[in-house]
């Protein structure tokens, strides 16, 4: 079988040309430049801002808009990075996010920072996304609790929101455990792919 490090290779490489994205991860050469030129006593601010993208690297990934140019830009967190299937699963979430941006930018910023209902929406999706990877390679499906209680807690979700957003996981769940791919088009990409370049990799009978 297929490992799943060069399974969540084929994923990131696939869903970026798909929907335009670029990454950017936490060891890049230009954030290890800045981080060895940062030593200079002047430059005291600029290890602070890498001491900020650092921590907040470090369990948390995001999808940014594209300054000037069309698609997204992801910035994978070290965590996602260390464990295949975490990586797997986030990969197919910032996918979302990436695939709404490209679309609709504007929207993107009233979801962010307007509209709390519109965010737990927006975010049940991509959890969903996700969950539908993680499902994909390794034959265990989540809970609605599971993907929700750290959404919740990220967001500071009101329980009506927190209560709305796992009504809608439970949904995408449901299609899942039938054996029917939830209505999402980056979990439609996702299963496209795995079932284009690693069709040994998919532990779900209904899904081959
Ligand atoms: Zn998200």
């Amino acid at each position: 079988m297929t490992d799943l490090a060069t399974v969540a290779a084929t994923l990131r490489r696939e869903l970026s040309a798909r929907y335009h994205t670029v990454e950017i991860t936490p060891d890049a050469w230009w954030l290890s430049l800045l981080r060895s030129v940062s030593i200079a006593p002047p430059l005291a601010w600029l290890r602070a801002a890498l001491d900020v993208i650092d921590d907040a690297t470090a369990t948390r990934s995001v999808a940014l808009p594209r300054l000037g140019g069309e698609g997204a830009v992801i910035v994978y967190s070290r965590a996602a990075l260390a464990d295949p299937v975490e990586l797997i699963e986030t990969v197919a979430h910032e996918h979302e996010h990436a695939r709404v941006l490209r679309r609709d930018a504007d929207l993107q910023v009233i979801v962010d920072y307007a509209n709390a209902e519109l965010r737990a929406t927006v975010e049940a999706r991509a959890y969903a996304v996700g969950a539908f990877a993680r499902y994909l390679v390794t034959g265990v499906l989540q809970t609605a609790d599971d993907i929700v209680a750290p959404l919740a807690h990220g967001y500071q979700l009101a329980s009506a929101e927190r209560a709305h957003c796992a009504a809608l996981v439970e949904s995408h769940l449901a299609s899942m455990r039938s054996g029917v791919v939830p209505p999402l088009e980056v979990c439609v990409a996702v299963l496209e792919v795995l079932r284009a370049h690693h069709p040994d990799a998919i532990r779900v009978e209904a899904f081959r």
